[in-house]
């Protein structure tokens, strides 16, 4: 989890009798976190392998064992392909805490 600061402006003021002047503004600061976003509505983590030696791709899942099994058939027609990567997707999303 990390912490980041944003600034969001929390009203702006305009003096009367001062139009030759901009109006006024203030901000909030405003502490966010940020961590894996485990809402039911947030997008399925998401699994792809890739072969070292080729760069084939198999199938995106979200089931990691989908690309085991598809590195494993890619092996066996490739029996010198020996190194694979596997790229994983997750969401995150910041969450609004405490003004500051
Ligand atoms: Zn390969």
């Amino acid at each position: 989890m990390m912490g980041a600061n944003s600034s969001t402006p929390a009203h702006e003021r305009s003096e009367e009798g001062s139009a030759e002047r901009p109006p006024r503004r203030t901000f909030r600061f405003r502490e966010y976190t940020l961590g894996p976003d485990r809402r039911p509505e947030a997008e399925p983590v998401t699994f792809e392998m890739y072969c070292a030696s080729c760069y084939v791709t198999g199938p995106v899942s979200t089931d990691a064992e989908d690309g085991t099994w598809w590195a494993l058939e890619h092996l066996k027609k490739n029996p010198s392909h020996l190194d694979y990567r596997e790229h994983v997707t997750r969401s995150y999303r910041a969450e609004a805490g405490a003004w500051l």
